[in-house]
Protein backbone atom coordinates (compact mmCIF):
# COMPACT_ATOMS: atom_id res chain seq x y z
CA UNK A 1 0.00 0.00 0.00
CA UNK A 2 3.46 1.98 0.03
CA UNK A 3 2.17 4.96 -2.60
CA UNK A 4 -1.36 4.98 -1.58
CA UNK A 5 -1.84 7.67 1.15
CA UNK A 6 -4.68 9.97 2.11
CA UNK A 7 -5.11 13.24 0.79
CA UNK A 8 -4.25 16.17 2.70
CA UNK A 9 -6.81 18.48 3.74
CA UNK A 10 -6.78 21.19 1.39
CA UNK A 11 -5.23 19.41 -1.35
CA UNK A 12 -8.23 20.61 -3.28
CA UNK A 13 -9.67 24.34 -3.23
CA UNK A 14 -13.00 24.16 -2.64
CA UNK A 15 -13.67 24.93 1.05
CA UNK A 16 -16.63 22.56 0.67
CA UNK A 17 -13.18 19.67 0.84
CA UNK A 18 -12.10 20.94 4.45
CA UNK A 19 -13.19 17.28 6.00
CA UNK A 20 -11.45 14.51 4.55
CA UNK A 21 -11.20 10.69 4.82
CA UNK A 22 -9.29 10.04 8.47
CA UNK A 23 -5.88 9.98 8.28
CA UNK A 24 -6.28 6.34 9.83
CA UNK A 25 -7.14 5.07 6.22
CA UNK A 26 -4.79 4.61 3.56
CA UNK A 27 -6.47 4.71 -0.33
CA UNK A 28 -7.85 1.41 -1.86
CA UNK A 29 -6.41 0.90 -5.67
CA UNK A 30 -9.86 -0.29 -6.12
CA UNK A 31 -12.61 1.66 -4.69
CA UNK A 32 -16.17 -0.36 -5.28
CA UNK A 33 -19.28 1.83 -4.67
CA UNK A 34 -22.18 0.07 -3.03
CA UNK A 35 -22.59 -2.54 -1.14
CA UNK A 36 -26.03 -4.29 -3.06
CA UNK A 37 -25.50 -8.02 -4.16
CA UNK A 38 -23.31 -6.64 -7.00
CA UNK A 39 -20.61 -4.91 -5.17
CA UNK A 40 -20.55 -7.41 -2.14
CA UNK A 41 -20.07 -9.97 -4.44
CA UNK A 42 -16.91 -8.64 -5.65
CA UNK A 43 -15.59 -7.70 -3.00
CA UNK A 44 -16.16 -11.20 -1.56
CA UNK A 45 -13.94 -12.83 -4.73
CA UNK A 46 -11.64 -10.44 -4.72
CA UNK A 47 -10.66 -11.36 -1.50
CA UNK A 48 -11.04 -14.97 -2.55
CA UNK A 49 -8.42 -13.75 -5.55
CA UNK A 50 -6.04 -12.73 -3.14
CA UNK A 51 -6.43 -8.91 -4.07
CA UNK A 52 -7.52 -7.08 -0.78
CA UNK A 53 -6.32 -3.88 -1.59
CA UNK A 54 -9.75 -2.40 -2.21
CA UNK A 55 -13.26 -0.44 0.14
CA UNK A 56 -16.90 -1.02 -0.27
CA UNK A 57 -18.42 2.76 -0.06
CA UNK A 58 -22.14 1.85 0.86
CA UNK A 59 -24.87 5.17 1.63
CA UNK A 60 -26.75 2.66 4.28
CA UNK A 61 -25.57 3.96 7.82
CA UNK A 62 -25.36 0.44 8.53
CA UNK A 63 -26.24 -3.24 7.33
CA UNK A 64 -29.94 -3.44 8.70
CA UNK A 65 -30.80 0.36 7.40
CA UNK A 66 -32.00 -0.87 4.13
CA UNK A 67 -36.02 -1.41 3.81
CA UNK A 68 -35.88 -2.45 0.06
CA UNK A 69 -35.82 -6.38 -0.04
CA UNK A 70 -38.30 -8.58 -2.36
CA UNK A 71 -37.26 -12.26 -2.34
CA UNK A 72 -34.65 -13.17 -5.38
CA UNK A 73 -34.74 -15.95 -7.32
CA UNK A 74 -30.98 -16.88 -7.93
CA UNK A 75 -30.08 -19.32 -10.85
CA UNK A 76 -27.78 -22.10 -11.36
CA UNK A 77 -25.48 -20.55 -14.41
CA UNK A 78 -25.21 -17.16 -13.34
CA UNK A 79 -26.29 -16.43 -9.63
CA UNK A 80 -25.10 -19.55 -7.94
CA UNK A 81 -22.31 -19.95 -10.15
CA UNK A 82 -21.09 -16.72 -8.76
CA UNK A 83 -21.53 -18.34 -5.15
CA UNK A 84 -19.67 -20.92 -5.47
CA UNK A 85 -16.53 -18.87 -6.84
CA UNK A 86 -17.22 -16.98 -3.96
CA UNK A 87 -17.04 -19.95 -1.60
CA UNK A 88 -20.70 -19.25 -0.49
CA UNK A 89 -22.67 -21.85 -2.43
CA UNK A 90 -23.00 -24.29 0.62
CA UNK A 91 -23.89 -20.75 2.75
CA UNK A 92 -26.19 -19.98 0.14
CA UNK A 93 -27.94 -23.47 0.34
CA UNK A 94 -28.76 -22.73 4.22
CA UNK A 95 -31.25 -19.82 3.59
CA UNK A 96 -32.37 -21.17 -0.44
CA UNK A 97 -36.30 -21.63 -0.41
CA UNK A 98 -36.96 -24.47 -3.08
CA UNK A 99 -40.37 -24.54 -1.98
CA UNK A 100 -40.69 -21.14 -3.20
CA UNK A 101 -40.19 -21.46 -7.08
CA UNK A 102 -43.28 -22.46 -7.69
CA UNK A 103 -44.98 -19.32 -10.69
CA UNK A 104 -48.86 -19.42 -11.50
CA UNK A 105 -50.84 -17.16 -13.40
CA UNK A 106 -54.27 -15.89 -13.02
CA UNK A 107 -56.62 -13.73 -14.41
CA UNK A 108 -59.02 -11.15 -13.05
CA UNK A 109 -61.42 -12.90 -12.99
CA UNK A 110 -59.95 -14.81 -10.25
CA UNK A 111 -59.07 -17.73 -12.55
CA UNK A 112 -55.92 -19.68 -12.35
CA UNK A 113 -54.63 -20.49 -15.88
CA UNK A 114 -51.38 -22.23 -15.47
CA UNK A 115 -49.01 -23.10 -12.52
CA UNK A 116 -45.53 -24.60 -12.84
CA UNK A 117 -41.98 -23.95 -12.15
CA UNK A 118 -41.96 -26.32 -8.90
CA UNK A 119 -38.78 -27.94 -8.23
CA UNK A 120 -36.84 -25.09 -10.26
CA UNK A 121 -33.11 -24.95 -9.50
CA UNK A 122 -33.81 -21.13 -9.04
CA UNK A 123 -34.38 -21.19 -5.24
CA UNK A 124 -35.57 -17.63 -3.43
CA UNK A 125 -33.96 -16.22 -0.95
CA UNK A 126 -34.83 -12.98 0.23
CA UNK A 127 -32.31 -9.90 0.03
CA UNK A 128 -31.43 -8.85 3.18
CA UNK A 129 -30.22 -12.66 3.58
CA UNK A 130 -28.62 -12.49 0.38
CA UNK A 131 -27.04 -9.45 1.68
CA UNK A 132 -25.74 -10.61 4.97
CA UNK A 133 -24.48 -13.93 3.88
CA UNK A 134 -22.09 -11.71 1.62
CA UNK A 135 -21.27 -9.25 4.35
CA UNK A 136 -20.54 -11.61 6.81
CA UNK A 137 -18.11 -13.07 4.02
CA UNK A 138 -16.06 -9.63 3.76
CA UNK A 139 -13.66 -8.02 6.59
CA UNK A 140 -16.29 -5.93 8.56
CA UNK A 141 -13.61 -3.19 7.99
CA UNK A 142 -13.72 -3.36 4.35
CA UNK A 143 -16.69 -1.50 4.21
CA UNK A 144 -17.32 1.98 4.89
CA UNK A 145 -20.65 2.62 5.82
CA UNK A 146 -22.77 6.14 5.37
CA UNK A 147 -20.50 7.19 2.73
CA UNK A 148 -22.81 8.66 -0.14
CA UNK A 149 -21.08 8.79 -3.07
CA UNK A 150 -21.65 12.87 -4.80
CA UNK A 151 -19.65 12.61 -7.88
CA UNK A 152 -16.13 11.15 -9.40
CA UNK A 153 -14.24 13.47 -10.89
CA UNK A 154 -10.45 13.02 -12.51
CA UNK A 155 -7.42 14.97 -11.08
CA UNK A 156 -4.58 16.52 -13.08
CA UNK A 157 -2.80 12.60 -12.86
CA UNK A 158 -5.52 11.83 -14.77
CA UNK A 159 -6.89 9.57 -11.94
CA UNK A 160 -9.95 9.02 -10.30
CA UNK A 161 -11.31 11.50 -7.46
CA UNK A 162 -14.36 10.30 -5.19
CA UNK A 163 -16.01 12.87 -3.93
CA UNK A 164 -18.78 12.00 -0.98
CA UNK A 165 -21.85 14.23 0.05
CA UNK A 166 -20.35 14.95 3.55
CA UNK A 167 -17.53 16.96 1.61
CA UNK A 168 -15.03 14.25 2.26
CA UNK A 169 -13.00 13.08 -0.99
CA UNK A 170 -10.26 10.39 -2.10
CA UNK A 171 -8.02 10.40 -4.53
CA UNK A 172 -5.63 8.18 -6.01
CA UNK A 173 -8.30 5.04 -6.52
CA UNK A 174 -6.57 3.15 -9.38
CA UNK A 175 -10.11 1.78 -10.38
CA UNK A 176 -13.60 2.70 -8.95
CA UNK A 177 -16.23 -0.03 -9.77
CA UNK A 178 -20.03 1.44 -9.85
CA UNK A 179 -22.24 -0.69 -8.32
CA UNK A 180 -24.01 1.87 -6.98
CA UNK A 181 -27.70 0.48 -8.61
CA UNK A 182 -29.98 2.34 -11.24
CA UNK A 183 -29.28 5.87 -10.23
CA UNK A 184 -25.39 5.14 -10.31
CA UNK A 185 -23.22 8.15 -9.52
CA UNK A 186 -20.52 6.98 -10.87
CA UNK A 187 -21.85 6.23 -14.33
CA UNK A 188 -21.56 10.24 -15.16
CA UNK A 189 -18.16 10.20 -15.54
CA UNK A 190 -17.96 7.17 -18.10
CA UNK A 191 -21.39 7.77 -20.36
CA UNK A 192 -23.80 10.43 -20.73
CA UNK A 193 -26.24 6.99 -20.48
CA UNK A 194 -29.23 7.76 -18.23
CA UNK A 195 -32.20 5.35 -17.39
CA UNK A 196 -35.61 6.32 -18.84
CA UNK A 197 -39.17 5.72 -17.38
CA UNK A 198 -40.81 2.66 -18.27
CA UNK A 199 -44.41 4.15 -18.34
CA UNK A 200 -45.01 1.60 -15.74
CA UNK A 201 -44.61 1.63 -12.07
CA UNK A 202 -44.99 -1.40 -9.46
CA UNK A 203 -46.84 0.22 -6.20
CA UNK A 204 -45.74 -2.71 -3.23
CA UNK A 205 -47.90 -3.43 -0.54
CA UNK A 206 -47.52 -6.09 2.28
CA UNK A 207 -49.67 -8.24 4.55
CA UNK A 208 -47.72 -9.78 7.05
CA UNK A 209 -48.30 -12.89 9.32
CA UNK A 210 -50.29 -10.71 11.88
CA UNK A 211 -52.52 -9.10 9.37
CA UNK A 212 -56.46 -10.35 9.99
CA UNK A 213 -56.49 -11.50 6.21
CA UNK A 214 -53.47 -13.32 5.83
CA UNK A 215 -54.41 -17.49 6.70
CA UNK A 216 -56.78 -16.35 3.81
CA UNK A 217 -54.84 -14.89 1.54
CA UNK A 218 -52.25 -17.55 1.55
CA UNK A 219 -54.79 -20.47 1.40
CA UNK A 220 -55.44 -18.09 -1.65
CA UNK A 221 -52.48 -17.60 -3.73
CA UNK A 222 -49.80 -19.46 -2.14
CA UNK A 223 -46.12 -20.29 -2.06
CA UNK A 224 -44.13 -18.83 -4.76
CA UNK A 225 -45.04 -16.30 -7.24
CA UNK A 226 -48.58 -15.69 -8.38
CA UNK A 227 -48.95 -13.26 -11.38
CA UNK A 228 -52.41 -12.15 -12.57
CA UNK A 229 -52.86 -10.30 -15.53
CA UNK A 230 -56.32 -8.20 -16.68
CA UNK A 231 -57.16 -4.49 -18.17
CA UNK A 232 -53.34 -3.91 -19.35
CA UNK A 233 -52.55 -3.92 -15.56
CA UNK A 234 -50.92 -7.05 -13.17
CA UNK A 235 -50.84 -7.53 -9.60
CA UNK A 236 -47.94 -9.99 -8.50
CA UNK A 237 -48.20 -11.94 -5.44
CA UNK A 238 -45.02 -13.06 -3.94
CA UNK A 239 -44.40 -15.06 -0.08
CA UNK A 240 -40.99 -14.25 1.49
CA UNK A 241 -38.58 -15.94 3.84
CA UNK A 242 -40.68 -15.01 7.12
CA UNK A 243 -43.80 -16.11 5.53
CA UNK A 244 -45.21 -12.78 4.53
CA UNK A 245 -46.15 -11.42 1.29
CA UNK A 246 -45.07 -8.44 -0.82
CA UNK A 247 -47.83 -7.40 -3.24
CA UNK A 248 -46.69 -5.38 -6.61
CA UNK A 249 -49.71 -3.55 -7.83
CA UNK A 250 -48.24 -2.98 -11.38
CA UNK A 251 -49.89 0.01 -12.94
CA UNK A 252 -49.07 1.87 -15.98
CA UNK A 253 -48.71 6.09 -15.39
CA UNK A 254 -47.43 9.23 -15.92
CA UNK A 255 -43.99 9.47 -14.62
CA UNK A 256 -43.86 10.88 -10.94
CA UNK A 257 -47.41 10.03 -10.52
CA UNK A 258 -46.58 8.48 -7.33
CA UNK A 259 -44.93 11.28 -6.11
CA UNK A 260 -47.92 13.60 -6.09
CA UNK A 261 -49.52 11.36 -3.59
CA UNK A 262 -48.81 10.27 -0.04
CA UNK A 263 -48.43 6.64 0.06
CA UNK A 264 -48.09 6.26 3.86
CA UNK A 265 -52.26 7.79 3.37
CA UNK A 266 -53.31 3.82 3.29
CA UNK A 267 -57.07 4.34 3.49
CA UNK A 268 -56.39 6.63 0.32
CA UNK A 269 -53.67 4.58 -1.72
CA UNK A 270 -56.41 1.58 -0.80
CA UNK A 271 -59.27 3.81 -2.37
CA UNK A 272 -57.36 4.80 -5.51
CA UNK A 273 -55.90 1.15 -5.81
CA UNK A 274 -60.07 0.33 -5.65
CA UNK A 275 -61.70 3.27 -8.08
CA UNK A 276 -62.93 1.88 -11.50
CA UNK A 277 -59.62 3.39 -12.78
CA UNK A 278 -57.63 0.27 -11.31
CA UNK A 279 -58.28 -2.83 -10.03
CA UNK A 280 -62.35 -1.56 -9.48
CA UNK A 281 -63.90 -4.33 -11.41
CA UNK A 282 -61.03 -7.29 -10.29
CA UNK A 283 -62.69 -10.16 -8.40
CA UNK A 284 -63.34 -9.81 -4.60
CA UNK A 285 -59.49 -11.73 -4.15
CA UNK A 286 -58.08 -9.12 -5.40
CA UNK A 287 -59.67 -6.25 -3.58
CA UNK A 288 -59.20 -8.14 -0.16
CA UNK A 289 -55.74 -7.70 -1.30
CA UNK A 290 -55.86 -3.84 -1.41
CA UNK A 291 -58.21 -3.84 1.62
CA UNK A 292 -55.72 -5.79 3.73
CA UNK A 293 -52.46 -4.07 2.30
CA UNK A 294 -50.01 -2.01 4.27
CA UNK A 295 -46.24 0.06 3.91
CA UNK A 296 -47.44 0.86 0.72
CA UNK A 297 -43.96 2.14 -1.58
CA UNK A 298 -43.80 2.60 -5.31
CA UNK A 299 -40.92 1.18 -7.71
CA UNK A 300 -40.96 2.87 -10.77
CA UNK A 301 -39.77 0.92 -13.61
CA UNK A 302 -36.56 2.76 -14.98
CA UNK A 303 -34.48 1.15 -17.51
CA UNK A 304 -31.22 2.06 -20.06
CA UNK A 305 -31.44 1.31 -23.35
CA UNK A 306 -29.69 -1.24 -25.72
CA UNK A 307 -28.20 1.33 -27.69
CA UNK A 308 -26.32 2.59 -24.16
CA UNK A 309 -24.54 -0.42 -24.00
CA UNK A 310 -21.17 0.26 -26.08
CA UNK A 311 -19.64 3.07 -24.01
CA UNK A 312 -15.91 3.59 -25.06
CA UNK A 313 -13.68 1.81 -21.86
CA UNK A 314 -12.58 5.25 -19.53
CA UNK A 315 -9.31 4.66 -17.86
CA UNK A 316 -10.22 4.03 -14.04
CA UNK A 317 -13.73 4.05 -14.21
CA UNK A 318 -16.12 1.15 -14.82
CA UNK A 319 -19.82 -0.22 -14.08
CA UNK A 320 -21.67 -3.52 -12.76
CA UNK A 321 -24.52 -4.55 -12.29
CA UNK A 322 -27.90 -2.18 -12.19
CA UNK A 323 -25.38 0.44 -12.72
CA UNK A 324 -24.25 -0.93 -16.06
CA UNK A 325 -27.42 -1.93 -17.30
CA UNK A 326 -30.76 -1.50 -15.05
CA UNK A 327 -33.87 -2.57 -17.22
CA UNK A 328 -37.44 -3.93 -16.00
CA UNK A 329 -37.71 -6.78 -13.74
CA UNK A 330 -37.14 -9.46 -15.65
CA UNK A 331 -36.45 -12.05 -12.79
CA UNK A 332 -32.31 -11.92 -14.22
CA UNK A 333 -31.23 -8.49 -12.82
CA UNK A 334 -29.49 -10.09 -9.53
CA UNK A 335 -28.09 -12.80 -11.46
CA UNK A 336 -26.65 -10.56 -14.01
CA UNK A 337 -25.35 -8.40 -11.43
CA UNK A 338 -23.45 -11.54 -9.45
CA UNK A 339 -21.90 -12.28 -12.85
CA UNK A 340 -20.83 -9.24 -13.88
CA UNK A 341 -19.07 -9.51 -10.29
CA UNK A 342 -17.36 -12.71 -10.88
CA UNK A 343 -16.50 -11.56 -14.90
CA UNK A 344 -14.61 -8.58 -13.32
CA UNK A 345 -12.72 -9.77 -10.51
CA UNK A 346 -11.50 -12.72 -12.61
CA UNK A 347 -10.22 -10.31 -15.24
CA UNK A 348 -8.28 -8.15 -12.33
CA UNK A 349 -7.05 -11.06 -11.55
CA UNK A 350 -6.14 -12.45 -15.03
CA UNK A 351 -4.66 -9.43 -16.22
CA UNK A 352 -3.02 -7.97 -12.40
CA UNK A 353 -3.87 -5.15 -10.34
CA UNK A 354 -0.87 -3.46 -12.76
CA UNK A 355 -3.28 -4.06 -15.94
CA UNK A 356 -6.55 -2.71 -14.49
CA UNK A 357 -7.91 -0.75 -17.98
CA UNK A 358 -7.05 -3.73 -19.70
CA UNK A 359 -8.71 -5.99 -17.44
CA UNK A 360 -11.92 -3.49 -17.00
CA UNK A 361 -11.96 -3.26 -21.30
CA UNK A 362 -11.93 -6.92 -21.78
CA UNK A 363 -14.58 -6.91 -19.40
CA UNK A 364 -16.85 -4.29 -20.72
CA UNK A 365 -16.35 -5.94 -24.53
CA UNK A 366 -17.99 -9.39 -22.69
CA UNK A 367 -20.44 -7.41 -20.15
CA UNK A 368 -22.39 -5.74 -23.84
CA UNK A 369 -23.81 -8.48 -25.04
CA UNK A 370 -25.13 -10.05 -21.49
CA UNK A 371 -26.28 -6.25 -20.99
CA UNK A 372 -28.24 -5.68 -24.17
CA UNK A 373 -29.85 -9.50 -23.75
CA UNK A 374 -31.14 -8.41 -20.68
CA UNK A 375 -32.38 -5.24 -21.71
CA UNK A 376 -34.11 -6.82 -24.45
CA UNK A 377 -35.89 -9.69 -22.18
CA UNK A 378 -37.03 -6.54 -19.65
CA UNK A 379 -38.71 -4.75 -22.52
CA UNK A 380 -40.29 -8.21 -23.48
CA UNK A 381 -41.29 -8.66 -20.32
CA UNK A 382 -42.84 -5.79 -20.00
CA UNK A 383 -44.74 -5.62 -23.43
CA UNK A 384 -46.09 -9.18 -22.43
CA UNK A 385 -46.87 -8.40 -19.11
CA UNK A 386 -49.35 -5.13 -19.43
CA UNK A 387 -51.87 -6.70 -21.85
CA UNK A 388 -55.57 -7.56 -21.89
CA UNK A 389 -55.24 -11.05 -20.33
CA UNK A 390 -52.49 -13.77 -19.27
CA UNK A 391 -53.34 -15.77 -22.89
CA UNK A 392 -51.86 -12.45 -24.52
CA UNK A 393 -49.21 -12.82 -22.14
CA UNK A 394 -48.32 -16.43 -22.48
CA UNK A 395 -48.57 -16.32 -26.09
CA UNK A 396 -45.90 -13.46 -26.19
CA UNK A 397 -44.20 -15.32 -23.76
CA UNK A 398 -44.00 -18.69 -24.27
CA UNK A 399 -40.74 -19.87 -26.06
CA UNK A 400 -38.82 -17.56 -23.54
CA UNK A 401 -40.12 -19.12 -20.60
CA UNK A 402 -40.32 -22.56 -22.16
CA UNK A 403 -44.55 -23.03 -21.81
CA UNK A 404 -45.57 -25.33 -24.28
CA UNK A 405 -48.42 -24.78 -26.90
CA UNK A 406 -50.87 -26.94 -24.77
CA UNK A 407 -50.30 -24.72 -21.64
CA UNK A 408 -52.82 -22.32 -20.77
CA UNK A 409 -54.29 -22.44 -24.69
C1 LIG B 1 -39.55 -4.11 -7.62
C2 LIG B 1 -38.34 -4.87 -8.08
C3 LIG B 1 -38.34 -6.25 -8.09
C4 LIG B 1 -37.23 -6.97 -8.51
N1 LIG B 1 -37.28 -8.32 -8.51
C5 LIG B 1 -36.20 -9.02 -8.95
C6 LIG B 1 -36.20 -10.46 -8.97
O1 LIG B 1 -37.19 -11.10 -8.57
N2 LIG B 1 -35.10 -11.11 -9.42
C7 LIG B 1 -33.99 -10.44 -9.84
O2 LIG B 1 -33.00 -11.05 -10.25
N3 LIG B 1 -33.94 -9.09 -9.83
C8 LIG B 1 -35.01 -8.37 -9.39
N4 LIG B 1 -34.96 -7.01 -9.39
C9 LIG B 1 -33.73 -6.35 -9.86
C10 LIG B 1 -32.65 -6.45 -8.81
O3 LIG B 1 -33.12 -5.89 -7.61
C11 LIG B 1 -31.40 -5.72 -9.26
O4 LIG B 1 -31.05 -6.10 -10.57
C12 LIG B 1 -30.22 -5.99 -8.33
O5 LIG B 1 -30.52 -5.57 -7.02
C13 LIG B 1 -28.98 -5.26 -8.82
O6 LIG B 1 -27.97 -5.35 -7.84
P1 LIG B 1 -26.88 -4.20 -7.72
O7 LIG B 1 -25.97 -4.60 -6.62
O8 LIG B 1 -26.31 -3.92 -9.06
O9 LIG B 1 -27.69 -2.88 -7.34
P2 LIG B 1 -28.54 -2.58 -6.02
O10 LIG B 1 -29.19 -3.78 -5.49
O11 LIG B 1 -29.41 -1.41 -6.38
O12 LIG B 1 -27.44 -2.10 -4.96
C14 LIG B 1 -26.81 -0.84 -5.08
C15 LIG B 1 -26.16 -0.49 -3.75
O13 LIG B 1 -25.49 0.76 -3.90
C16 LIG B 1 -25.84 1.64 -2.85
N5 LIG B 1 -25.75 3.01 -3.38
C17 LIG B 1 -26.59 3.58 -4.28
N6 LIG B 1 -26.20 4.85 -4.52
C18 LIG B 1 -25.09 5.06 -3.78
C19 LIG B 1 -24.24 6.18 -3.60
N7 LIG B 1 -24.45 7.32 -4.25
N8 LIG B 1 -23.18 6.07 -2.76
C20 LIG B 1 -22.94 4.90 -2.08
N9 LIG B 1 -23.73 3.81 -2.20
C21 LIG B 1 -24.79 3.89 -3.04
C22 LIG B 1 -27.26 1.22 -2.47
O14 LIG B 1 -27.60 1.64 -1.17
C23 LIG B 1 -27.19 -0.30 -2.61
O15 LIG B 1 -26.71 -0.90 -1.44
C24 LIG B 1 -36.06 -6.28 -8.96
C25 LIG B 1 -36.04 -4.88 -8.95
C26 LIG B 1 -37.18 -4.18 -8.50
C27 LIG B 1 -37.14 -2.66 -8.53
Amino acid sequence: MAGYKIIAVGSYPSPRLRTSIPFTMTTPKIAIIGAGPCGLTLARLLECKGITDYIVYERDEGPDANRAGGSLDIHPETGQHALRQAGLIDKFKEYARYADTAFAIGDKDGNKILQMGEGRDAPEIDRAELRKILLDAVPKHKIKWGHVLKEVTFGHDHKPLLHFSDGQTQSDVRLVVGADGAWSKVRRAITEAAPRYSGKTYLEGRIRRDNPFYETMAGDFGAGMYLTIGDEMITITQRQGDASYRIYFGLQTPEGFFRTLDLHNVEATRDMLLSAKCYGDWAERYKDLIRHATDFWAWSLYALSKEDMNWESVSGVTLCGDAAHVTIPNGEGVNLAMTDALELATSIAQHGVEHMDKAVKQYEEEMFPRAVDSIHQGEIMADAMFVKGPEVFLEKVRPMMGISNSVGS
